[in-house]
């Protein structure tokens, strides 16, 4: 493989017969939510044994409607981990919610229920969790710290499609769950979402908020049995998911175990070929008995022995045709949060993992030459 061979950070996989069902949708008279979205509703539910889903345009989307539905007041206190994307702490503001941020633990990335617990105020109403690049949070801790001070738990999962926390996928809770089917996400729509839940009341409720609070969907009233007549219940957004969109869902879907097991192929592979590295911490598996990693993100950290700086590594591997990514710029040094919220805040372990931090490409039309190749170029780099 020679040195101009480029290689993206990521690159969706769109099985072939899509373009096929994309084109029955664009004939079919009705291109918005309609049959499509209902269907892929029922497969993702069905995947993973979530109970409720409700389909729609991000998982920013999903994020605004499990916080809508969740009681919160201004003034009211959440806990989210610093390390995760805008998104998760942008929906809370619009709430009038004060973001509250938490340091991670050093193996999984995700929350550190200790940090989390000394956090705490009367105030305090919920903790969002985000299972990192696919890797379930303690969640046996953070439940456990929920009960007791009468906390809900919502599931930023935007990472999560197919982790597995002791034996159950996200999705099969009690919590909120929150995904994402943005680009690069490990199932995608170009850009969409799906909130669950297990309470069907909440769960038509955000069906509802969804669609202007309109008490049917559009689908619904022009389908034969429906009626020209709706009803506002209450002021909702416009959040729901196109069949166009939806559609591209319900193909991937049916290939995403297989699409998972080519992803294990070709971490097992990197995590072969860097393991001899000692200037790098490579990512485990959880270790809670039938937990499993979704593996979204490969994130590999470098050791202070190593020969080269973060920063630099990206921009040398650029030069060589490698796209990468941070996930990601804490939040609490972000400019705005700066300024509002976490101003002299310090988290040792976010700080620390952010600068040394990097995302290498995987996706399941990556080849094993292609890790070889990208693995032996950080081996050299690092
Ligand atoms: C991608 C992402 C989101 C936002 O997803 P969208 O579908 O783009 O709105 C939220 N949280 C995390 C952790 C993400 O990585």
């Amino acid at each position: 493989m020679n040195s101009f061979h480029e290689i993206a950070f990521s690159k969706p996989h769109i099985p072939s017969i899509t373009l096929g069902e994309i084109d029955k949708v664009l004939n079919s008279g009705w291109i918005t939510t309609g049959p499509k979205s209902k269907e892929f509703e029922q497969s993702f539910c069905k995947l993973i044994n979530a109970k409720n889903g409700v389909a729609v345009c991000s998982c920013t989307a999903a994020l605004h409607l499990a916080y809508s539905v969740s009681g919160f007041r201004p003034g009211d206190e959440v806990i989210v981990p610093s390390f995760t994307f805008c998104s998760t702490i942008n929906m809370l503001i619009h709430l009038g919610v004060k973001p509250i941020f938490c340091d991670i633990l050093e193996e999984s990335l995700c929350l550190d229920p200790i940090d989390v617990e000394s956090k705490i105020t009367r105030l305090t109403k919920a903790i969002v969790v985000v299972h990192f690049a696919g890797r379930p949070a303690s969640m046996k801790e953070i439940t456990r710290i929920a009960k007791k001070n009468k906390l809900i738990v919502i599931e930023d999962a935007a990472h999560a499609f197919l982790t597995k926390y002791k034996g159950k996928y996200i999705g099969d809770s009690n919590n909120i769950c929150c995904f994402s089917f943005y680009a690069t996400k490990n199932l995608t729509t170009a850009e969409g979402g799906m909130v669950t839940s297990r309470n069907k009341s909440l769960s038509d409720k955000m069906r509802l908020l969804s669609m202007h609070g309109i008490s049917k969907h559009a689908w619904n009233r022009y389908s034969k049995t429906g009626t020209w007549k709706y009803e506002v219940l209450m002021p909702g957004y416009k959040y729901n998911l196109t069949d166009i969109q939806a559609v591209i869902g319900v193909e991937q879907l049916k290939v995403a175990l297989e699409s998972r097991k080519k992803r294990l192929v070709l971490v097992d592979r990197y995590l072969q070929q860097l393991s001899p590295n000692n200037n790098l911490i490579l990512p485990t598996n959880p270790n809670e008995k039938g937990s499993e990693h979704s593996w979204h993100l490969f994130t590999i950290r470098l050791k202070k022995s190593a020969k080269v700086k973060r920063d630099q590594l990206i921009e040398e591997m650029k030069n060589r045709g490698i796209g990468t990514s941070v996930h990601f710029i804490p939040n609490h040094l972000q400019k705005f949060y700066q300024k509002t919220y976490t101003k002299g805040l310090k988290l040792p372990v976010t700080e620390k993992v952010y600068k040394s931090i990097l995302s290498l490409p995987l996706y399941e039309d990556l080849s094993i030459l292609e890790v070889d190749h990208i693995a032996s170029i950080v081996n050299d780099l690092v």
